[in-house]
């Protein structure tokens, strides 16, 4: 596999956006939205969809974190199984959970159309590909829990996924027909769009560095100029930064690399997902893939934290196309690029209000296209006045993992010994098994 590549796909693919400035002067708003990923922006634009004036800050430009370097599958649920949410959660909270992102993809594909979103929607499914007999039973397990629930779903055999897929590598799995894929920057894009038609402002460049509590309003400042208002929304995810140190301690970023290879030939094209759906495996350190609009294979899988944002190793990425698609092994790797996904401990994402008119979204475990949308949607009402308990979603408490400064330290010594058994087992049967994700 020859290495001929640069820089992200996503950015290369995608329409630029007007011009944006840094904030200039003070200013006042009712919403202040700190970061504009999807999280932030989907929350500004539900504001501004209420008549409510809100202003978005955003530390760098639009894209700089997760949500304009994804994979851009779009997927339902949860880590956790809809029966798991119930007996942890409660039936109550638990099925709250389920619904909410169970339907997530739905928001996504709806404000696609309802604000002519161009990012190459495709919403044929989502297939979660086992690599064990006993992941493809919890697979089953899976499938059978969201029909129960109405969702459109069905169990694969080897065979299903083989011909949905091009490689036969997998025991079988599940389709999720809910879930779909987007060009991740190109959606991103598209809903700072619609949230500035609505009348959000948004500034780039201006990180917010303090916030503070003045009467019945919050202060943010940033570094040359401040914005008051009465709400604020933290939506900053894995690249929190220590202006919300609490917060960024409740989440574990975890780097995510992804190459691209040239276009498939068209007798690839045929074979390969030749239905356009999304892949995830429930390998230990799980590899997830799609193809773009163009046709390039577009493979992740967990990196190491020095190749974010810029991977010089793609061993891992390489070995995986070689092993899915051998065919693919004379293409070259035209992109490459690297980001950070929130990890919370108990694998769900979490709406926190810690003070009057403070409201935060974050940790969305790698399937935040879908649910980081849904939560702007959430903080979005929440800023309107809904109250909490007619959200749907639960509020918690800001709990800051302990010790964390020793969880990338866990994290990079947890990938590295995974990554080693997922090899060894690939050696010894020919395929891993390992804890289902
Ligand atoms: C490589 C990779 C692949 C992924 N693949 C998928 C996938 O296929 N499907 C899926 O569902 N999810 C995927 N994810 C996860 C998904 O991208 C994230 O969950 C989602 O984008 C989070 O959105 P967000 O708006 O909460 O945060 P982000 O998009 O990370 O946005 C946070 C923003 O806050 C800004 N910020 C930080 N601090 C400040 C500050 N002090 N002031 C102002 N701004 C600040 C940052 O610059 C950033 O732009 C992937 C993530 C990565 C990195």
């Amino acid at each position: 596999m020859t290495a001929r590549s640069a820089g992200s796909l996503w950015a290369a693919t995608c329409e630029p956006l007007a011009p944006l400035s840094a904030l200039a002067a003070d200013t006042r708003a009712e919403v202040v939205v700190i970061g504009a990923g999807y999280t932030g922006l989907s929350a500004a634009l539900h504001v501004a969809s209420g008549s409510r004036d809100a202003v978005v800050l955003e530390a760098g430009e639009i894209g700089a974190g997760g949500s304009g370097l994804n994979g851009g599958q779009v997927i339902a649920g949860l880590k956790h199984d809809p029966d798991v949410l119930e007996a942890l959660y409660g039936e109550s909270v638990g099925a709250q959970l389920a619904a909410c992102s169970g339907s997530a993809p739905d928001l996504v594909f709806e404000l696609i159309h309802r604000h002519s979103i161009a990012c190459d929607a495709v919403r044929t499914g989502w297939l979660q590909l086992a690599v064990s007999e006993r992941h493809l039973a919890a697979l089953e397990r899976r499938a059978a829990q969201w029909r129960s629930r109405g969702a459109d779903v069905d169990f694969l055999s080897d065979r299903d996924a083989a011909r949905l897929t091009g490689t036969a590598l997998y025991r079988g799995g599940w389709i999720d027909r809910r879930g779909g894929t987007v060009q991740p920057l190109a959606y991103l894009r598209g809903l700072a769009r619609a949230a500035m038609d609505c009348g959000a402002r948004l500034y780039i460049q201006t990180p917010a560095s303090r916030l503070s509590r003045r009467g019945d309003e919050w202060r943010v400042e940033t570094p040359r100029h401040a914005v008051t208002a009465r709400t604020v929304i933290v939506a900053t995810d894995a690249y929190t930064d220590g202006a919300f140190d609490a917060l960024r301690r409740t989440v574990v970023a975890v780097p995510s690399i992804q190459v691209a290879t040239a276009p498939l030939p068209p007798p690839l094209r045929a074979s390969i997902l030749p239905g356009r759906q999304s892949v995830s495996d429930t390998q230990r350190i799980l590899r997830y893939f799609r193809l773009d609009a163009a046709g390039r294979l577009v493979l992740g899988t967990r990196g190491s934290y020095g190749d974010v944002p810029v991977p010089v190793r793609t061993a891992a990425h390489e070995r995986a196309l070689r092993e899915l698609y051998p065919a693919l092994v004379e293409l070259p790797l035209e992109y490459r690029l690297g980001g950070f996904v929130a990890m919370t401990r108990d694998g769900i994402p979490h709406l926190h209000e810690p003070a009057p008119g403070l409201l935060a979204g974050l940790g969305y475990n790698g399937r935040g296209v879908a649910m980081a949308t849904a939560m702007g949607r959430l903080l979005g009402l929440r800023a309107l006045g809904e109250s909490p308990a007619s959200l749907g979603f639960p509020i918690t408490p800001v709990r800051p993992i302990r010790l964390h400064a020793l969880s990338r330290m866990g994290a990079r010594a947890t990938i590295g010994y995974l990554q080693a058994r997922d090899a060894l087992e690939r050696s010894l049967r020919g395929s891993p098994s390992g804890a289902l994700a």
